[in-house]
């Protein structure tokens, strides 16, 4: 009898392993990796009640999906579902929904909670939150850009939950955002007509679970975007040059880097365009 356990256990822990890889490279191969992201999604949601506990767990589930040779710093995005190097860019796939609350959940989600925040001007969009198959491609090594470009409409970078970051102007023709204020939700986002959700302004639920001086996303040139505050110091838009950004060390970053800060004055995220050469985004 116990000739036969030793046998049999290690054909077993053979065959579990193989299936595991057998379904790591139909990921791959599919670029379907929504149904894991979900998983996820519906494991942290049974213990939502503790916030804290919920985005440690996700970050460490995230460090599967971090690739060989992505900077350590990458893992911080816990909503990615795959983040690996293509040349010289870091890829980060994600399916930009947040894993907070918002009104532009349907009713039946388990994230939908009608508006609760303290604008008496709310005004919900017709619009609804989806899903999509986002793939931001960033460079790996940022440098300035010799020649400056503004940010385009649409997503602009990508923040630690996936959800995209968006600028300070209202499509079409770069309106200012005066309208669209009223119809952000109690966690500052809004979903635009296809459905992609995004932030404009500080996303206060990672700055509520991360810290008001954490960093909080990347642009699309590859650098990285942090919260309002530093070194328990407010920043304004006079501490920040034209792009909205400045270079100095950062925890995650010891050598120093060029940043953004996100303010709560316009333009909020990124100023007169990217400090970097951006990368693509696909969805
Ligand atoms: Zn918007
Ligand atoms: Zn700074």
């Amino acid at each position: 009898m116990k000739f036969a356990n030793f046998l049999i256990l290690p054909l077993i822990f053979l065959f579990t392993y193989c299936s595991k890889s057998d379904s790591n490279d139909d990921n791959q191969i599919d670029d379907n990796s929504s149904s894991s992201v979900s998983e996820v999604r519906d494991s942290t949601e049974d213990s939502s009640s503790n916030s804290q506990e919920t985005s440690e767990s996700t970050s460490d589930n995230n460090s599967n999906v971090v690739e060989e040779g992505v900077p350590e710093v990458f893992k911080k995005i816990y909503a990615a579902s795959r983040v690996y190097l293509e040349g010289n860019n870091v890829v980060i796939e994600v399916d930009g929904a947040p894993d907070h609350k918002s009104p532009y959940y349907s009713r039946n989600h388990e994230l939908y909670e009608p508006y609760n925040g303290s604008n008496t001007n709310f005004n919900q969009n017709p619009n609804s939150i989806k899903t999509f198959d986002f793939k931001f491609k960033i460079p790996l090594n940022p440098k300035e850009a010799s020649k400056k470009v503004t940010t385009q409409l649409g997503s602009i970078g990508v923040s630690l939950n996936g959800v995209a970051f968006y600028n300070q102007y209202a499509g079409p023709n770069n309106q200012p955002l005066t309208n669209e204020i009223n119809s952000f939700d109690q966690y500052a986002g809004h979903p635009q007509n296809q459905g992609v959700y995004h932030y404009h302004l500080e996303p206060t639920y990672l700055t509520s679970n991360k810290g008001q001086d954490a960093l909080l996303g990347f642009l699309l040139d590859g650098f990285p975007v942090y919260g309002p505050f530093e070194n328990d110091v407010k920043i304004t838009n006079e501490n920040l040059d034209e792009y909205h950004g400045h270079s100095h060390i950062t925890p995650d970053y010891p050598n120093g880097i060029y940043h953004y800060h996100i303010t709560d004055t316009d333009p909020y995220i990124n100023g007169n365009g990217y400090f970097g050469s951006p990368g693509t985004v696909s969805q």
